[in-house]
């Protein structure tokens, strides 16, 4: 007990003391490197994805602080009724003035796969992860009719990917953004554990037509 509790200690003063090493090296590699990203933000991508400590983004896409703007969260779920997201999107799109939104899922999703299950996670992730069997059941024909459980996951996690992406197009933010600016393109990725690469699975360009039914027209 007595153990684990000076260890857990240890593990979280090492992220500090490592953190003072790696600003003490960038500052050595790259003097200017914090001044240049204390007063501007421009970052060209807005990053959706999921909370898996396994898809850290600036590290698989090899980018630097200030190039990404990022929202994280179980399943890389884009819900029309979250504030915290809307909010994400809002700023990135009205404010930074991003030019693409990446939905990127990945391969092995625990969120995915605990959606498949009908186990009862209680109240807070069975109301997140039901967004995810809304999309099983928009596509039970084809997911049906695969009968190997692993690759019936990995199909779902890209159409959920793909789902998002609508999701995304079918907010008003997104469209006034399309008619004034065409701008964001959208983009809808899943990464593959196995081999670290990113495979694109639907790209909407801005513009791109939707259903009628989700269109404002007093944008
Ligand atoms: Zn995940």
């Amino acid at each position: 007990m007595i153990y684990s509790y000076f260890a857990a200690m240890k593990s979280y003063e090492k992220l500090l003391e490592d953190n003072k090493e790696w600003a003490h090296n960038k500052v050595k590699t790259d003097p200017f490197f914090f001044d240049r990203l204390l007063h501007v933000q421009t970052p060209q991508f807005l990053w959706i994805g999921c909370s898996d400590s396994r898809v850290p983004p600036n590290e698989i896409t090899q980018t630097q602080p200030g190039e990404i703007f990022i929202h994280r969260n179980v399943a890389n779920l884009v819900v029309n009724t979250d504030v915290n997201l809307l909010s994400v999107l809002d700023y990135a799109v009205n404010h930074l003035k991003v030019r693409h939104v990446i939905v990127c899922g990945h391969y092995g999703c625990g969120g995915i796969k605990a959606a498949l299950t009908n186990h009862d996670f209680k109240h807070v992730l069975n109301m997140w992860l039901r967004n995810v069997k809304d999309v099983y059941r928009y596509h039970r024909k084809e997911l049906d009719d695969i009968k190997d459980e692993d690759k019936k996951v990995d199909r779902l996690i890209e159409l959920n990917v793909k789902e998002q992406l609508m999701n995304l197009a079918k907010t008003s933010i997104i469209q006034r953004a399309w008619q004034n600016e065409y701008r964001p393109d959208l983009h809808g990725w899943v990464y593959d554990l196995k081999d670290g690469i990113i495979n694109p699975v639907l790209e909407m360009k801005a513009g791109t037509p939707i259903d009628e039914l989700y269109k404002y027209g007093d944008l």
